[in-house]
Protein backbone atom coordinates (compact mmCIF):
# COMPACT_ATOMS: atom_id res chain seq x y z
CA UNK A 1 0.00 0.00 0.00
CA UNK A 2 1.18 3.47 -0.67
CA UNK A 3 1.51 6.47 1.44
CA UNK A 4 1.75 9.81 1.24
CA UNK A 5 5.60 10.98 1.16
CA UNK A 6 7.28 13.49 -1.28
CA UNK A 7 9.35 11.74 -3.60
CA UNK A 8 13.15 13.70 -4.35
CA UNK A 9 14.63 12.39 -7.32
CA UNK A 10 12.11 10.47 -9.14
CA UNK A 11 8.85 10.92 -11.38
CA UNK A 12 7.14 7.77 -11.03
CA UNK A 13 6.65 5.53 -8.19
CA UNK A 14 4.99 1.69 -8.63
CA UNK A 15 1.58 1.59 -6.70
CA UNK A 16 -1.54 -0.81 -6.97
CA UNK A 17 -4.66 0.11 -8.04
CA UNK A 18 -7.25 -0.25 -4.73
CA UNK A 19 -10.04 -3.11 -5.10
CA UNK A 20 -13.64 -1.53 -5.17
CA UNK A 21 -16.71 -3.34 -4.21
CA UNK A 22 -18.68 -4.99 -6.62
CA UNK A 23 -17.64 -2.72 -9.72
CA UNK A 24 -20.32 -1.82 -12.44
CA UNK A 25 -20.01 -0.97 -15.98
CA UNK A 26 -21.46 2.53 -16.50
CA UNK A 27 -20.47 2.91 -20.43
CA UNK A 28 -17.70 2.26 -22.36
CA UNK A 29 -17.16 4.26 -25.77
CA UNK A 30 -16.32 1.55 -28.11
CA UNK A 31 -14.42 4.09 -30.80
CA UNK A 32 -11.92 4.78 -27.83
CA UNK A 33 -11.42 1.17 -27.03
CA UNK A 34 -11.18 0.14 -30.79
CA UNK A 35 -6.98 2.71 -30.30
CA UNK A 36 -6.51 -0.38 -28.26
CA UNK A 37 -7.59 -3.09 -30.91
CA UNK A 38 -10.89 -4.36 -28.77
CA UNK A 39 -13.52 -5.63 -31.21
CA UNK A 40 -17.26 -4.33 -31.64
CA UNK A 41 -19.72 -5.66 -28.55
CA UNK A 42 -21.21 -8.90 -29.61
CA UNK A 43 -24.53 -8.82 -30.76
CA UNK A 44 -26.00 -11.66 -28.52
CA UNK A 45 -26.99 -10.63 -25.22
CA UNK A 46 -25.43 -12.98 -23.22
CA UNK A 47 -21.97 -12.03 -24.45
CA UNK A 48 -22.53 -8.70 -24.13
CA UNK A 49 -23.27 -8.78 -20.53
CA UNK A 50 -20.27 -11.14 -20.05
CA UNK A 51 -18.13 -8.71 -21.65
CA UNK A 52 -19.42 -5.49 -19.79
CA UNK A 53 -18.75 -7.64 -16.62
CA UNK A 54 -15.32 -8.03 -17.80
CA UNK A 55 -14.70 -4.30 -18.35
CA UNK A 56 -16.11 -3.53 -15.06
CA UNK A 57 -13.68 -5.86 -13.46
CA UNK A 58 -10.33 -4.66 -15.57
CA UNK A 59 -11.63 -0.97 -15.78
CA UNK A 60 -12.10 -0.80 -12.03
CA UNK A 61 -8.64 -2.08 -11.14
CA UNK A 62 -10.12 -4.60 -9.40
CA UNK A 63 -8.17 -6.83 -11.81
CA UNK A 64 -4.61 -6.12 -13.55
CA UNK A 65 -4.67 -6.46 -17.21
CA UNK A 66 -1.81 -9.17 -18.49
CA UNK A 67 1.28 -6.88 -18.67
CA UNK A 68 0.32 -4.12 -16.63
CA UNK A 69 2.64 -2.42 -14.93
CA UNK A 70 0.94 0.57 -12.64
CA UNK A 71 2.29 3.71 -11.31
CA UNK A 72 1.73 7.16 -10.31
CA UNK A 73 3.60 10.00 -12.20
CA UNK A 74 5.21 12.75 -10.11
CA UNK A 75 4.88 15.97 -11.31
CA UNK A 76 4.55 19.64 -10.29
CA UNK A 77 2.12 22.48 -11.27
CA UNK A 78 1.60 26.37 -11.47
CA UNK A 79 -1.96 26.66 -9.89
CA UNK A 80 -3.79 29.90 -10.32
CA UNK A 81 -0.28 31.00 -10.82
CA UNK A 82 1.68 30.43 -7.97
CA UNK A 83 4.25 27.35 -8.09
CA UNK A 84 2.69 24.89 -5.92
CA UNK A 85 5.39 22.37 -5.66
CA UNK A 86 4.52 18.40 -5.36
CA UNK A 87 0.99 17.80 -6.67
CA UNK A 88 0.47 14.19 -8.33
CA UNK A 89 -0.50 12.42 -9.86
CA UNK A 90 -2.64 11.76 -6.76
CA UNK A 91 -5.28 10.22 -8.50
CA UNK A 92 -4.50 8.49 -11.83
CA UNK A 93 -2.67 5.64 -12.55
CA UNK A 94 -0.33 4.21 -15.59
CA UNK A 95 -1.08 1.17 -16.19
CA UNK A 96 0.96 0.40 -19.21
CA UNK A 97 1.00 1.39 -23.05
CA UNK A 98 -1.03 -0.70 -25.63
CA UNK A 99 0.99 -1.04 -28.57
CA UNK A 100 -1.09 -1.79 -31.83
CA UNK A 101 -0.87 -3.71 -35.04
CA UNK A 102 -0.51 -0.30 -36.77
CA UNK A 103 2.33 0.91 -35.00
CA UNK A 104 0.57 3.19 -32.67
CA UNK A 105 1.05 3.23 -28.52
CA UNK A 106 -1.74 3.88 -26.02
CA UNK A 107 -1.12 5.07 -22.49
CA UNK A 108 -3.41 3.55 -20.59
CA UNK A 109 -4.58 4.99 -17.00
CA UNK A 110 -7.06 4.20 -14.21
CA UNK A 111 -8.21 7.41 -12.86
CA UNK A 112 -10.20 6.97 -9.49
CA UNK A 113 -8.08 3.48 -8.70
CA UNK A 114 -7.13 4.91 -5.27
CA UNK A 115 -4.30 6.52 -2.95
CA UNK A 116 -0.83 6.76 -4.68
CA UNK A 117 2.23 8.76 -2.94
CA UNK A 118 1.37 11.65 -4.44
CA UNK A 119 -2.27 12.03 -2.51
CA UNK A 120 -1.34 14.14 -0.15
CA UNK A 121 -4.40 14.37 2.31
CA UNK A 122 -6.40 13.11 -0.15
CA UNK A 123 -7.97 9.06 -1.10
CA UNK A 124 -7.24 9.18 -4.63
CA UNK A 125 -10.95 8.46 -5.39
CA UNK A 126 -13.54 10.11 -8.34
CA UNK A 127 -17.40 10.09 -7.76
CA UNK A 128 -20.25 9.38 -10.41
CA UNK A 129 -20.77 12.79 -11.50
CA UNK A 130 -16.86 13.56 -11.76
CA UNK A 131 -16.25 10.63 -14.06
CA UNK A 132 -19.51 10.89 -15.97
CA UNK A 133 -18.24 14.44 -16.78
CA UNK A 134 -14.81 13.41 -17.70
CA UNK A 135 -15.68 10.10 -19.69
CA UNK A 136 -18.77 12.02 -21.85
CA UNK A 137 -16.26 15.33 -22.24
CA UNK A 138 -13.62 13.50 -23.62
CA UNK A 139 -15.45 11.60 -26.01
CA UNK A 140 -17.40 14.68 -26.68
CA UNK A 141 -14.43 16.62 -27.66
CA UNK A 142 -12.79 13.96 -29.58
CA UNK A 143 -16.07 14.00 -32.07
CA UNK A 144 -15.90 17.31 -32.59
CA UNK A 145 -12.92 17.42 -33.86
CA UNK A 146 -10.46 18.47 -31.13
CA UNK A 147 -7.32 17.27 -29.82
CA UNK A 148 -8.23 15.57 -26.04
CA UNK A 149 -7.30 12.73 -23.97
CA UNK A 150 -9.90 9.63 -24.68
CA UNK A 151 -12.00 7.83 -21.82
CA UNK A 152 -12.58 4.28 -22.86
CA UNK A 153 -14.89 3.14 -19.84
CA UNK A 154 -16.62 4.57 -16.80
CA UNK A 155 -17.17 1.56 -14.19
CA UNK A 156 -18.93 2.46 -10.67
CA UNK A 157 -19.22 0.28 -7.77
CA UNK A 158 -20.65 -0.08 -4.39
CA UNK A 159 -17.68 1.42 -2.36
CA UNK A 160 -18.40 5.03 -1.30
CA UNK A 161 -16.50 8.36 -0.15
CA UNK A 162 -18.09 11.73 0.83
CA UNK A 163 -16.98 14.88 -0.83
CA UNK A 164 -19.78 16.99 0.93
CA UNK A 165 -22.01 17.20 3.71
CA UNK A 166 -25.95 18.02 3.20
CA UNK A 167 -27.67 21.59 4.77
CA UNK A 168 -28.38 19.16 7.88
CA UNK A 169 -24.78 18.11 8.19
CA UNK A 170 -25.25 14.66 7.66
CA UNK A 171 -22.34 13.20 4.85
CA UNK A 172 -23.33 12.60 1.36
CA UNK A 173 -21.86 9.26 0.58
CA UNK A 174 -20.70 8.88 -3.46
CA UNK A 175 -20.30 6.07 -5.40
CA UNK A 176 -16.23 5.85 -6.34
CA UNK A 177 -16.02 5.71 -9.95
CA UNK A 178 -13.20 5.15 -12.60
CA UNK A 179 -12.33 6.36 -15.44
CA UNK A 180 -10.04 4.41 -18.01
CA UNK A 181 -7.98 7.37 -19.80
CA UNK A 182 -6.21 6.57 -23.21
CA UNK A 183 -3.82 8.78 -25.18
CA UNK A 184 -0.47 8.71 -26.29
CA UNK A 185 0.76 10.00 -23.31
CA UNK A 186 -0.36 11.99 -20.28
CA UNK A 187 3.02 13.54 -19.66
CA UNK A 188 2.71 17.61 -18.86
CA UNK A 189 3.94 20.81 -18.88
CA UNK A 190 3.94 20.20 -14.58
CA UNK A 191 6.08 17.18 -15.76
CA UNK A 192 9.18 19.27 -16.07
CA UNK A 193 8.92 21.57 -13.38
CA UNK A 194 9.61 18.87 -11.15
CA UNK A 195 13.02 19.74 -11.75
CA UNK A 196 12.21 23.62 -10.88
CA UNK A 197 14.29 25.09 -8.23
CA UNK A 198 13.37 27.48 -5.51
CA UNK A 199 10.17 29.78 -6.77
CA UNK A 200 10.75 32.96 -6.14
CA UNK A 201 7.11 33.66 -4.79
CA UNK A 202 6.25 30.56 -2.56
CA UNK A 203 10.43 29.51 -2.25
CA UNK A 204 9.05 26.03 -3.23
CA UNK A 205 10.81 23.61 -5.20
CA UNK A 206 10.08 21.06 -7.20
CA UNK A 207 11.12 17.50 -5.66
CA UNK A 208 13.97 16.53 -8.26
CA UNK A 209 15.69 20.18 -8.19
CA UNK A 210 19.20 19.66 -9.40
CA UNK A 211 18.69 16.39 -11.14
CA UNK A 212 19.26 16.93 -14.90
CA UNK A 213 19.77 13.91 -15.37
CA UNK A 214 16.30 12.68 -15.18
CA UNK A 215 15.04 16.17 -16.37
CA UNK A 216 17.51 14.82 -19.96
CA UNK A 217 16.15 11.29 -20.01
CA UNK A 218 12.50 12.84 -19.79
CA UNK A 219 13.01 15.16 -22.70
CA UNK A 220 14.63 13.13 -24.71
CA UNK A 221 11.70 10.23 -24.39
CA UNK A 222 9.37 13.12 -24.88
CA UNK A 223 10.93 14.04 -28.21
CA UNK A 224 11.82 10.70 -29.84
CA UNK A 225 8.64 9.00 -28.99
CA UNK A 226 6.02 11.81 -29.31
CA UNK A 227 8.03 14.03 -31.81
CA UNK A 228 9.95 11.84 -33.92
CA UNK A 229 10.45 13.50 -37.00
CA UNK A 230 12.07 16.60 -34.61
CA UNK A 231 14.39 13.93 -33.46
CA UNK A 232 15.31 12.70 -36.63
CA UNK A 233 15.94 16.28 -38.54
CA UNK A 234 18.05 17.31 -35.13
CA UNK A 235 19.63 14.57 -34.26
CA UNK A 236 23.02 16.53 -34.14
CA UNK A 237 22.17 19.65 -32.00
CA UNK A 238 20.42 19.23 -28.77
CA UNK A 239 19.71 22.73 -28.34
CA UNK A 240 18.32 22.67 -31.97
CA UNK A 241 16.31 20.18 -31.32
CA UNK A 242 14.99 21.31 -28.38
CA UNK A 243 14.18 24.79 -30.16
CA UNK A 244 12.28 22.87 -32.57
CA UNK A 245 10.19 20.89 -29.96
CA UNK A 246 9.53 23.74 -28.11
CA UNK A 247 8.15 25.62 -31.15
CA UNK A 248 6.25 22.80 -32.07
CA UNK A 249 4.49 22.22 -28.68
CA UNK A 250 3.46 26.02 -28.51
CA UNK A 251 2.36 25.72 -31.83
CA UNK A 252 -0.34 22.64 -30.82
CA UNK A 253 -1.16 24.65 -27.71
CA UNK A 254 -2.03 27.48 -29.67
CA UNK A 255 -4.35 25.39 -31.91
CA UNK A 256 -5.90 23.74 -29.22
CA UNK A 257 -7.02 26.68 -27.34
CA UNK A 258 -8.17 28.33 -30.83
CA UNK A 259 -10.31 25.27 -31.38
CA UNK A 260 -11.24 25.93 -27.74
CA UNK A 261 -12.60 29.65 -28.24
CA UNK A 262 -14.26 28.15 -31.67
CA UNK A 263 -16.82 25.73 -29.85
CA UNK A 264 -17.37 27.91 -26.70
CA UNK A 265 -15.58 25.56 -24.36
CA UNK A 266 -13.83 26.72 -21.09
CA UNK A 267 -11.14 24.37 -19.27
CA UNK A 268 -12.28 25.52 -16.02
CA UNK A 269 -8.22 24.84 -14.57
CA UNK A 270 -5.64 25.62 -16.89
CA UNK A 271 -2.78 25.09 -14.71
CA UNK A 272 0.63 24.09 -15.93
CA UNK A 273 -0.32 20.44 -14.62
CA UNK A 274 -3.01 20.36 -16.74
CA UNK A 275 -1.47 21.07 -20.24
CA UNK A 276 -0.58 18.18 -22.22
CA UNK A 277 2.98 18.16 -23.75
CA UNK A 278 1.18 16.73 -27.20
CA UNK A 279 -0.92 19.77 -26.65
CA UNK A 280 -4.37 17.61 -26.12
CA UNK A 281 -7.05 18.65 -24.32
CA UNK A 282 -6.72 17.51 -20.53
CA UNK A 283 -8.24 16.76 -17.53
CA UNK A 284 -11.73 17.53 -17.94
CA UNK A 285 -12.76 18.67 -13.99
CA UNK A 286 -15.11 22.32 -14.15
CA UNK A 287 -15.17 22.69 -17.79
CA UNK A 288 -18.28 23.83 -19.03
CA UNK A 289 -19.69 24.84 -22.95
CA UNK A 290 -20.83 28.43 -23.13
CA UNK A 291 -24.47 28.47 -23.24
CA UNK A 292 -25.09 32.32 -24.07
CA UNK A 293 -22.06 34.10 -25.34
CA UNK A 294 -20.40 35.73 -22.56
CA UNK A 295 -16.48 36.41 -22.31
CA UNK A 296 -16.39 36.91 -19.25
CA UNK A 297 -17.81 33.07 -18.74
CA UNK A 298 -16.24 31.66 -15.31
CA UNK A 299 -17.04 27.30 -14.91
CA UNK A 300 -14.86 26.98 -11.83
CA UNK A 301 -17.07 27.82 -9.00
CA UNK A 302 -13.17 28.03 -6.95
CA UNK A 303 -11.86 30.58 -9.43
CA UNK A 304 -13.33 33.87 -7.69
CA UNK A 305 -10.85 36.32 -9.66
CA UNK A 306 -11.86 34.86 -12.99
CA UNK A 307 -8.18 33.93 -14.08
CA UNK A 308 -9.57 31.01 -15.92
CA UNK A 309 -12.45 32.99 -17.71
CA UNK A 310 -13.23 32.01 -21.10
CA UNK A 311 -11.69 35.11 -23.02
CA UNK A 312 -8.16 34.63 -20.78
CA UNK A 313 -7.88 30.84 -22.22
CA UNK A 314 -5.54 31.70 -24.90
CA UNK A 315 -3.20 34.47 -22.84
CA UNK A 316 -3.50 31.62 -19.94
CA UNK A 317 -2.08 28.76 -22.63
CA UNK A 318 0.40 31.56 -23.38
CA UNK A 319 1.76 32.23 -19.50
CA UNK A 320 1.70 28.32 -18.77
CA UNK A 321 4.02 27.53 -22.06
CA UNK A 322 6.12 30.55 -20.31
CA UNK A 323 6.24 28.45 -17.59
CA UNK A 324 7.37 25.29 -19.57
CA UNK A 325 10.42 27.89 -20.96
CA UNK A 326 11.49 28.42 -17.31
CA UNK A 327 11.09 24.54 -16.40
CA UNK A 328 13.01 22.94 -19.88
CA UNK A 329 16.03 25.29 -18.12
CA UNK A 330 19.06 24.78 -19.21
CA UNK A 331 17.92 22.11 -22.11
CA UNK A 332 16.46 24.84 -23.53
CA UNK A 333 18.48 28.77 -23.25
CA UNK A 334 15.37 30.14 -21.36
CA UNK A 335 15.84 33.77 -24.05
CA UNK A 336 15.75 30.97 -27.42
CA UNK A 337 12.86 29.57 -25.47
CA UNK A 338 10.67 33.45 -25.01
CA UNK A 339 11.71 34.86 -28.01
CA UNK A 340 10.24 31.43 -29.41
CA UNK A 341 6.74 31.84 -27.64
CA UNK A 342 6.62 35.51 -28.65
CA UNK A 343 7.19 34.95 -32.12
CA UNK A 344 5.15 31.78 -32.78
CA UNK A 345 2.29 32.00 -30.31
CA UNK A 346 -0.08 34.51 -30.88
CA UNK A 347 0.20 34.32 -35.09
CA UNK A 348 -0.59 30.57 -34.65
CA UNK A 349 -3.60 31.13 -32.37
CA UNK A 350 -5.02 33.97 -34.25
CA UNK A 351 -4.73 32.16 -37.59
CA UNK A 352 -5.96 29.32 -36.86
CA UNK A 353 -8.58 30.92 -34.98
CA UNK A 354 -9.71 32.99 -37.45
CA UNK A 355 -9.58 30.38 -40.00
CA UNK A 356 -12.14 27.84 -37.91
CA UNK A 357 -14.00 30.85 -37.84
CA UNK A 358 -14.28 31.34 -41.53
CA UNK A 359 -15.51 28.12 -41.76
CA UNK A 360 -18.14 28.61 -39.34
CA UNK A 361 -19.18 31.21 -41.34
CA UNK A 362 -19.13 29.28 -44.61
CA UNK A 363 -16.50 31.88 -46.18
CA UNK A 364 -15.04 29.11 -48.44
CA UNK A 365 -13.16 31.41 -50.88
CA UNK A 366 -11.85 34.41 -50.07
CA UNK A 367 -9.34 35.05 -47.10
CA UNK A 368 -10.23 38.83 -45.98
CA UNK A 369 -8.23 41.10 -43.58
CA UNK A 370 -12.00 42.28 -42.69
CA UNK A 371 -12.87 38.62 -41.63
CA UNK A 372 -11.42 39.49 -37.88
CA UNK A 373 -13.52 42.25 -37.26
CA UNK A 374 -16.21 40.61 -38.96
CA UNK A 375 -15.84 37.72 -36.06
CA UNK A 376 -15.63 39.60 -33.36
CA UNK A 377 -18.99 41.80 -34.30
CA UNK A 378 -21.01 38.68 -34.48
CA UNK A 379 -19.63 38.01 -31.33
CA UNK A 380 -20.30 41.10 -29.83
CA UNK A 381 -24.16 41.04 -31.42
CA UNK A 382 -24.20 37.89 -29.76
CA UNK A 383 -22.81 39.53 -25.99
CA UNK A 384 -25.28 42.33 -26.50
CA UNK A 385 -28.45 40.76 -27.84
CA UNK A 386 -28.29 37.36 -25.14
CA UNK A 387 -27.96 35.06 -27.88
CA UNK A 388 -26.80 31.07 -27.28
CA UNK A 389 -23.35 30.58 -28.58
CA UNK A 390 -24.13 26.73 -30.17
CA UNK A 391 -27.48 27.35 -31.17
CA UNK A 392 -26.73 30.71 -33.31
CA UNK A 393 -23.92 29.65 -34.88
CA UNK A 394 -25.69 26.17 -35.79
CA UNK A 395 -28.79 28.68 -36.81
CA UNK A 396 -26.21 30.63 -39.18
CA UNK A 397 -25.51 27.67 -41.32
CA UNK A 398 -29.30 28.15 -42.75
CA UNK A 399 -29.02 31.90 -43.35
CA UNK A 400 -29.85 32.11 -47.18
CA UNK A 401 -27.25 33.82 -49.14
CA UNK A 402 -28.72 35.90 -51.93
CA UNK A 403 -29.84 38.53 -53.12
CA UNK A 404 -30.54 41.24 -50.76
CA UNK A 405 -33.52 40.86 -48.10
CA UNK A 406 -34.22 37.70 -49.57
CA UNK A 407 -35.10 35.10 -46.47
CA UNK A 408 -33.86 37.85 -44.01
CA UNK A 409 -36.94 39.04 -42.17
CA UNK A 410 -37.61 35.11 -41.04
CA UNK A 411 -34.20 34.42 -40.54
CA UNK A 412 -34.24 37.98 -38.33
CA UNK A 413 -37.36 36.15 -36.66
CA UNK A 414 -35.87 32.74 -35.84
CA UNK A 415 -32.74 34.28 -34.07
CA UNK A 416 -34.32 36.85 -32.10
CA UNK A 417 -37.06 34.23 -31.19
CA UNK A 418 -35.43 33.57 -27.85
CA UNK A 419 -35.54 36.94 -27.10
CA UNK A 420 -39.03 37.64 -28.53
CA UNK A 421 -40.48 35.00 -26.85
CA UNK A 422 -39.13 36.22 -23.61
CA UNK A 423 -40.01 39.27 -23.88
CA UNK A 424 -43.46 38.01 -24.23
CA UNK A 425 -42.96 36.03 -21.21
CA UNK A 426 -41.34 39.27 -19.03
CA UNK A 427 -44.01 41.35 -20.00
CA UNK A 428 -47.08 38.91 -18.77
CA UNK A 429 -45.35 39.01 -15.74
CA UNK A 430 -44.24 42.79 -15.13
CA UNK A 431 -43.57 44.51 -12.96
CA UNK A 432 -42.75 42.66 -10.46
CA UNK A 433 -40.67 39.77 -10.76
CA UNK A 434 -39.99 37.53 -7.62
CA UNK A 435 -38.67 34.08 -6.99
CA UNK A 436 -42.23 32.34 -7.60
CA UNK A 437 -42.69 34.26 -10.62
CA UNK A 438 -39.21 33.59 -12.18
CA UNK A 439 -39.53 29.99 -11.53
CA UNK A 440 -42.99 29.88 -13.20
CA UNK A 441 -41.70 31.52 -16.19
CA UNK A 442 -38.84 28.77 -16.71
CA UNK A 443 -41.28 26.04 -16.00
CA UNK A 444 -43.19 28.00 -18.80
CA UNK A 445 -40.10 27.97 -20.74
CA UNK A 446 -39.47 24.24 -20.12
CA UNK A 447 -42.98 23.50 -21.16
CA UNK A 448 -42.21 25.16 -24.68
CA UNK A 449 -40.23 22.58 -27.03
CA UNK A 450 -39.25 25.01 -29.53
CA UNK A 451 -38.02 27.77 -27.25
CA UNK A 452 -36.41 25.80 -25.20
CA UNK A 453 -34.56 24.48 -27.63
CA UNK A 454 -33.69 27.70 -28.75
CA UNK A 455 -32.77 29.40 -25.06
CA UNK A 456 -30.63 25.87 -24.84
CA UNK A 457 -30.36 25.86 -21.15
CA UNK A 458 -32.53 27.02 -17.89
CA UNK A 459 -29.24 28.77 -17.27
CA UNK A 460 -29.44 30.89 -20.58
CA UNK A 461 -33.13 31.64 -19.42
CA UNK A 462 -31.93 33.16 -15.81
CA UNK A 463 -29.53 35.32 -17.74
CA UNK A 464 -31.87 36.71 -20.28
CA UNK A 465 -34.32 37.36 -17.82
CA UNK A 466 -31.80 38.99 -15.06
CA UNK A 467 -30.35 41.00 -18.62
CA UNK A 468 -33.53 41.90 -19.94
CA UNK A 469 -34.74 43.66 -16.66
CA UNK A 470 -31.23 45.24 -16.39
CA UNK A 471 -31.28 47.06 -19.79
CA UNK A 472 -34.99 47.94 -19.35
CA UNK A 473 -33.69 49.58 -16.12
CA UNK A 474 -30.47 51.17 -17.27
CA UNK A 475 -31.46 52.64 -20.48
CA UNK A 476 -35.25 53.46 -19.39
CA UNK A 477 -36.82 50.78 -22.21
CA UNK A 478 -39.26 48.89 -22.30
CA UNK A 479 -38.94 45.39 -23.23
CA UNK A 480 -40.94 45.72 -26.56
CA UNK A 481 -38.43 48.58 -27.51
CA UNK A 482 -35.19 46.52 -26.08
CA UNK A 483 -36.43 43.78 -28.47
CA UNK A 484 -36.64 46.07 -31.50
CA UNK A 485 -33.14 46.84 -30.53
CA UNK A 486 -32.04 43.18 -30.29
CA UNK A 487 -33.10 42.93 -33.85
CA UNK A 488 -31.53 46.18 -35.06
CA UNK A 489 -28.28 44.69 -33.99
CA UNK A 490 -28.98 41.74 -35.46
CA UNK A 491 -29.85 43.08 -38.80
CA UNK A 492 -26.64 45.59 -38.94
CA UNK A 493 -24.30 42.06 -38.82
CA UNK A 494 -26.44 40.03 -41.02
CA UNK A 495 -25.97 42.35 -43.61
CA UNK A 496 -22.28 42.94 -43.42
CA UNK A 497 -22.27 38.98 -43.22
CA UNK A 498 -24.77 38.89 -46.65
CA UNK A 499 -22.12 41.23 -48.23
CA UNK A 500 -19.35 39.20 -46.80
CA UNK A 501 -20.55 35.85 -48.02
CA UNK A 502 -21.20 37.72 -51.49
CA UNK A 503 -17.67 39.03 -52.32
CA UNK A 504 -16.87 35.14 -51.44
CA UNK A 505 -19.25 33.77 -54.04
CA UNK A 506 -18.27 36.80 -56.61
CA UNK A 507 -14.52 34.78 -57.23
CA UNK A 508 -16.19 31.13 -57.76
CA UNK A 509 -17.33 30.76 -61.59
CA UNK A 510 -19.59 27.86 -60.57
CA UNK A 511 -21.79 29.21 -58.14
CA UNK A 512 -24.08 25.97 -57.50
CA UNK A 513 -20.38 24.21 -56.23
CA UNK A 514 -19.54 27.57 -54.70
CA UNK A 515 -23.24 27.18 -52.60
CA UNK A 516 -22.75 22.87 -51.90
CA UNK A 517 -19.04 23.62 -50.49
CA UNK A 518 -20.39 27.04 -48.34
CA UNK A 519 -23.26 24.36 -46.72
CA UNK A 520 -20.69 21.88 -46.62
CA UNK A 521 -18.85 23.63 -44.67
CA UNK A 522 -20.93 25.15 -42.08
CA UNK A 523 -22.58 21.85 -41.33
CA UNK A 524 -19.54 20.26 -40.80
CA UNK A 525 -18.00 22.94 -38.08
CA UNK A 526 -21.11 23.90 -36.46
CA UNK A 527 -22.13 21.51 -33.84
CA UNK A 528 -25.50 20.83 -32.78
CA UNK A 529 -24.65 19.15 -29.94
CA UNK A 530 -22.42 20.21 -27.37
CA UNK A 531 -21.74 18.90 -23.32
CA UNK A 532 -23.80 21.20 -21.74
CA UNK A 533 -23.93 21.27 -18.16
CA UNK A 534 -27.87 20.18 -17.95
CA UNK A 535 -27.55 17.50 -20.44
CA UNK A 536 -24.31 16.33 -18.41
CA UNK A 537 -26.45 16.90 -15.11
CA UNK A 538 -29.61 14.86 -15.89
CA UNK A 539 -27.05 11.84 -17.38
CA UNK A 540 -25.33 11.65 -14.02
CA UNK A 541 -28.81 11.85 -11.87
CA UNK A 542 -30.26 9.17 -14.10
CA UNK A 543 -27.31 7.04 -13.01
CA UNK A 544 -27.16 7.93 -9.67
CA UNK A 545 -30.39 6.72 -9.33
CA UNK A 546 -28.93 3.37 -10.65
CA UNK A 547 -30.12 4.10 -14.25
CA UNK A 548 -26.74 4.14 -16.81
CA UNK A 549 -28.85 4.71 -19.79
CA UNK A 550 -28.88 8.38 -20.55
CA UNK A 551 -24.91 8.39 -20.04
CA UNK A 552 -25.09 5.88 -22.62
CA UNK A 553 -27.85 7.84 -24.73
CA UNK A 554 -25.87 11.18 -24.29
CA UNK A 555 -22.70 9.19 -25.37
CA UNK A 556 -23.74 8.06 -28.41
CA UNK A 557 -25.40 11.95 -29.23
CA UNK A 558 -21.89 13.48 -29.00
CA UNK A 559 -20.48 10.98 -31.09
CA UNK A 560 -22.09 12.75 -34.29
CA UNK A 561 -22.13 16.28 -32.89
CA UNK A 562 -22.34 17.97 -36.38
CA UNK A 563 -25.42 15.99 -37.39
CA UNK A 564 -28.57 17.90 -38.89
CA UNK A 565 -31.94 17.53 -38.90
CA UNK A 566 -33.76 15.67 -41.47
CA UNK A 567 -30.53 12.73 -41.14
CA UNK A 568 -33.32 10.99 -38.47
CA UNK A 569 -32.04 12.12 -35.12
CA UNK A 570 -32.66 12.10 -31.60
CA UNK A 571 -32.92 15.16 -29.45
CA UNK A 572 -31.78 15.63 -25.97
CA UNK A 573 -34.44 15.56 -23.06
CA UNK A 574 -35.58 19.37 -22.88
CA UNK A 575 -35.44 19.27 -18.99
CA UNK A 576 -33.24 20.67 -16.87
CA UNK A 577 -32.79 19.68 -13.39
CA UNK A 578 -32.63 22.01 -10.01
CA UNK A 579 -28.37 22.81 -9.26
CA UNK A 580 -26.73 22.14 -13.05
CA UNK A 581 -23.21 21.46 -13.02
CA UNK A 582 -21.52 19.74 -10.08
CA UNK A 583 -17.96 19.04 -11.08
CA UNK A 584 -15.60 17.52 -8.35
CA UNK A 585 -14.04 20.58 -6.82
CA UNK A 586 -9.89 20.12 -7.44
P1 LIG B 1 -6.69 19.11 -10.71
O1 LIG B 1 -7.01 20.48 -10.21
O2 LIG B 1 -7.89 18.27 -11.00
O3 LIG B 1 -5.76 19.15 -11.86
O4 LIG B 1 -5.95 18.36 -9.52
C1 LIG B 1 -4.73 18.78 -9.00
C2 LIG B 1 -4.03 17.64 -8.31
O5 LIG B 1 -4.75 17.24 -7.17
C3 LIG B 1 -3.96 16.40 -9.20
O6 LIG B 1 -2.78 16.35 -9.87
C4 LIG B 1 -4.06 15.27 -8.26
O7 LIG B 1 -2.81 14.76 -7.96
C5 LIG B 1 -4.65 15.83 -7.02
N1 LIG B 1 -5.97 15.23 -6.81
C6 LIG B 1 -7.13 15.58 -7.37
N2 LIG B 1 -8.13 14.81 -6.93
C7 LIG B 1 -7.58 13.96 -6.07
C8 LIG B 1 -8.09 12.91 -5.26
N3 LIG B 1 -9.38 12.58 -5.26
N4 LIG B 1 -7.22 12.24 -4.49
C9 LIG B 1 -5.92 12.55 -4.47
N5 LIG B 1 -5.39 13.52 -5.18
C10 LIG B 1 -6.19 14.22 -5.98
MG1 LIG C 1 -5.12 17.73 -13.11
MG1 LIG D 1 -8.78 17.03 -12.16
Amino acid sequence: PSSPRPVPGACFSRVRPAPLRQPRLVALSEPALALLGLGAPPADAAAREAREAEAALFFSGNALLPGAEPAAHCYCGHQFGQFAGQLGDGAAMYLGEVCTAAGERWELQLKGAGPTPFSRQADGRKVLRSSIREFLCSEAMFHLGIPTTRAGACVTSQSTVVRDVFYDGNPKYEKCTVVLRIASTFLRFGSFEIFKSADEHTGREGPSVGRNDIRVQMLDYVISTFYPEIQAAHAEDRVQRNAAFFREVTRRTARMVAEWQCVGFCHGVLNTDNMSIVGLTIDYGPFGFLDRYDPDHVCNASDNAGRYAYSKQPEVCKWNLQKLVEALEPELPRERGEAILAEEFDPEFRQHYLQKMRRKLGLVHAELDEDGALVAKLLETMHLTGADFTNTFYLLSSFPVGPESLGLPEFLAALTAQCASLEELKLAFRPQMDPRQLSMMLMLAQSNPQLFALIGTRANVTKELERVEQHSRLEQLSPAELLSKNRGHWADWLQEYRTRLEKDREGVSDKDAWQAEHTRVMHANNPKYVLRNYIAQNAIEAAENGDFSEVRRVLKLLETPYHRDGEATEVPEATEPEGAGGADSG
